[in-house]
């Protein structure tokens, strides 16, 4: 039997959780996190890849444990949990991060990862605190009581674009479960504690030299706490177990963020396990590409998730055409071309996100036909999309051409701007 979405979460929502949380779980099978696929294992590569650090893997970030997750790793007896817990109680002994709503990561840190993304996976320096590498494995130390970027992060999906938009919508769906909860919490044991405000971006003298707040600051959040910070989060837990699901299901799943999040969740589920395909098809005109002799590599929906396509498939799924259904396309290719594509090619495709549903058109412009100027918009966008992807640069006198350009002349320059290196190429008859 698979197990439950929410037998793969911590413990601590298990009774909170609604029925939706009882559907088989999505697993991952590409993100293989003991040997993690974005290390260098010796595996071909068409293109030079910039592999994560063995020693870091994705966990170059700090995160942000919530009061009640906190307790549950300082009350869990269980051996697997001593060395986390170990490192908790080294941070909550440091006060650096220490609040009543979080132990969260040095405001140092947080600027950071701020400006990081072509260093993720990669730097030591920022490698998460709970990261345990004394195994070959390297593994997470307080993995049962995770936050939610943890919990949520993949490098790869095995259903494509709409298994990445799976994972997001339960992201943000624990999102506004953790803040609900730690908030809740951290006021019903004690509605006189303060949580810092502190201004995003500055950085006192003590975050700059990584010590603790002045006492006296930490003293004003913390009151009559000040020492005993653990039974604070131990407190908090205790307060989330008793939670009712009752009580659950009025502050949090039912506020409006909460409806509004669970519903989508819901439906990115249902949609990644539907696998249905949309009306119409064409090839995505925003992913990225390198092409490398009879290959082309692209990335489409995820940085981490490129993958490289032969030439050839990658230029006959360039000839489906936005007002044509995949059906009549699929049938003009090989009446045409003579071409055949399998329904599984098709399903692959647009799981990866190679292939996407058209634009839709939008709202009339002034004296021209809506469904004229939805089109060249469209188009317009599509080339500017794969110029942008290429990183061919565009002066203003090619811009005021493409702006007076009729769709056939658009057409036209989307295929070449696909395969072309500088503008010259895309416009010049
Ligand atoms: S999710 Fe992280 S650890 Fe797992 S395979 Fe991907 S990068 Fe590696
Ligand atoms: S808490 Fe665990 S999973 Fe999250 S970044 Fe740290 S080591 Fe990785």
């Amino acid at each position: 039997m698979v197990d439950s979405i929410r037998s793969s979460l911590p413990p601590i929502y298990s009774h909170l959780f609604d029925a939706f949380f009882d559907r088989p779980k999505i697993v991952e099978p590409r993100a293989t996190c003991e040997k993690c696929a974005m290390c260098d294992h010796g595996q071909a590569s068409p293109v030079a890849m910039e592999f994560f650090n063995s020693e870091t893997k994705c966990c170059t970030f700090w995160p942000i444990l919530p009061n009640y997750l906190v307790g549950a790793i300082l009350a869990d007896p269980s051996p697997e949990m001593a060395e986390g817990k170990r490192r908790l109680e080294a941070i909550i002994d440091k006060r650096v991060g220490v609040t009543a709503w979080h132990v969260t990561r040095p405001r140092k840190m947080s600027l950071l990862m701020g400006g990081y993304s072509e260093v993720f996976g990669r730097a030591k320096s920022l490698l998460c605190p709970f990261y345990d590498a004394s195994n070959p494995a390297g593994t997470c130390s307080i993995w049962r009581h995770r936050e939610v970027i943890c919990m949520t992060y993949y490098c790869k999906y095995e259903g494509g674009v709409r298994g990445y938009e799976y994972w997001t919508a339960l992201k943000d769906y624990l999102v506004h479960v953790q803040r609900a909860l730690a908030q809740n919490a951290a006021r019903s044991v004690d509605s006189n504690v303060v949580e810092p405000k502190l201004k995003p971006g500055t950085l006192t003298l003590e975050d700059m030299e990584d010590l603790p707040p002045k006492a006296s600051d930490y003293a004003s959040w913390w009151g009559p706490w000040v020492g005993r910070e653990k039974e604070f989060y131990l407190k908090c837990h205790e307060w989330v177990q008793r939670v009712s699901p009752k009580d659950f299901a009025k502050n949090v799943d039912q506020t409006k963020e909460g409806a509004a999040s669970l519903r989508a969740l819901i439906a990115k589920y249902e949609l990644l396990q539907s696998k249905t395909l949309p009306n119409s098809l064409i090839r995505n005109a925003r992913m990225k590409e390198v092409h490398v002799g009879d290959k082309v590599v692209v990335t489409s929906y995820h940085r981490f998730d490129s993958f490289a396509l032969d030439k050839d498939l990658f230029e006959v799924v360039g000839l489906l055409k936005a007002d044509q259904t995949l059906e009549e396309n699929l049938a003009r290719l090989k009446r045409d071309e003579g071409i055949e594509l399998a329904p599984e090619l098709i399903e692959y495709l647009f799981a990866a996100g190679v292939l996407v549903e058209p634009a839709k058109p939008k709202a009339a412009a002034d004296g021209v036909a809506p469904d004229v100027a939805a089109d060249l918009r469209a188009r317009r966008a599509a080339l500017g999309a794969v110029i942008d992807a290429r990183g061919i640069e565009v002066d203003e006198a090619t811009r005021g051409k493409i702006a007076e350009a009729d769709a056939a002349k658009l057409e036209t320059w989307i295929k070449r701007a696909a395969v072309a290196r500088s503008i010259d190429e895309v416009v010049n008859d």
